[in-house]
């Protein structure tokens, strides 16, 4: 029995790897990975190994999360290493619970190697702390999802949790800015609170667009990947960072909160 190495493969820029990583990505025979790894990391895979991409492309499933655990659990019959190469981190939004239940249940080793995820290599490229002693002393990274799917209930946001001391980021907004403009407001952040659409983070199609709540609503879709930041931290101008600007929004939520009661 081999063993699986569940690695991050980070935002896009291969100097993102961890050492770790691409000391195995060099070394290997057998890697499946998702679509959202980029062709440059890709590239970092020893020549001679086999590449399998189980990812999906534009809503169509290559294989589903039950094949992709099977593949994981057979290649791991025949192979000393298995890598199973997932964008950003694999612990988050990845899906990794569910390969590492299958492979605990299989008995098969195996290991993680972290990645950078979205969130931070996004914050990195639009030089955004995520927390902020001014401003910020929580994260929320969270997806967003519509509907009520049943399979996953999990994915529902609790926007009561946004709170205006949180930076939000946002994974997966896909074209739906301005029901999260609706969702943000619903919870009381205010017009003029800061938001990021940051899309192909630390790649080279990078675009990052500076808007607020206001106008979010109104903003044209970027390319996917993309994700949102939210909060009083991605301020362009340190005063408006700074607890004294956001004053009098805050004592109007807390009114407006207090009516609502
Ligand atoms: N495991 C990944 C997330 C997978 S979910 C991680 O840790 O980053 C896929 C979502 O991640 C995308 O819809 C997008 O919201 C975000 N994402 C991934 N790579 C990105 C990038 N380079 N720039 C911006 N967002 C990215």
């Amino acid at each position: 029995m081999g063993k699986v190495y569940l690695i991050g493969a980070g935002p896009g820029d291969p100097d993102l790897l961890t050492v770790k990583a691409a000391r195995l990505l060099e070394r290997a025979t057998i890697v499946l990975h998702d679509s959202l790894v980029s062709r440059e990391v890709l590239q970092q895979i020893a020549p001679r190994a086999e590449v399998v991409d189980v990812g999906k492309r534009c809503g169509q499933k290559l294989l589903t999360q039950d094949e992709i655990n099977a593949l994981l659990v057979a290649y791991a019959a025949s192979h000393e290493t298995v890598i199973r190469l997932k964008g950003g981190d694999p612990l988050i939004f990845g899906r990794a619970g569910e390969e590492i239940e299958a492979l605990r249940e299989a008995g098969v080793e195996f290991e993680i190697v972290p990645g950078i995820t979205a969130a931070l290599g996004a914050a990195a490229v639009a030089g955004i702390s995520l927390t902020d002693r001014r401003a910020a002393s929580q994260i929320v990274i969270a997806t967003f999802s519509r509907g009520t799917d049943a399979s996953a209930p999990a994915l529902q946001l609790d926007w009561g949790a946004v709170a205006s001391v949180a930076t939000l980021v946002l994974y997966m907004p896909g074209a739906h800015y301005s029901e999260v403009a609706d969702r943000l407001r619903d919870a009381g952040l205010p017009e003029d609170l800061p938001c990021v659409i940051v899309s192909n983070a630390t790649s080279a199609q990078q675009q990052i667009r500076w808007t607020r709540l206001a106008e979010l609503s109104g903003e044209n879709r970027l390319p996917a990947p993309a994700l949102l930041i939210v909060g009083r931290v991605a301020a362009h101008r340190v005063q408006e960072i700074s607890a004294d600007y956001w004053r009098g929004q805050e004592q109007e939520l807390i009114a407006s909160r207090k009516s609502v009661s």
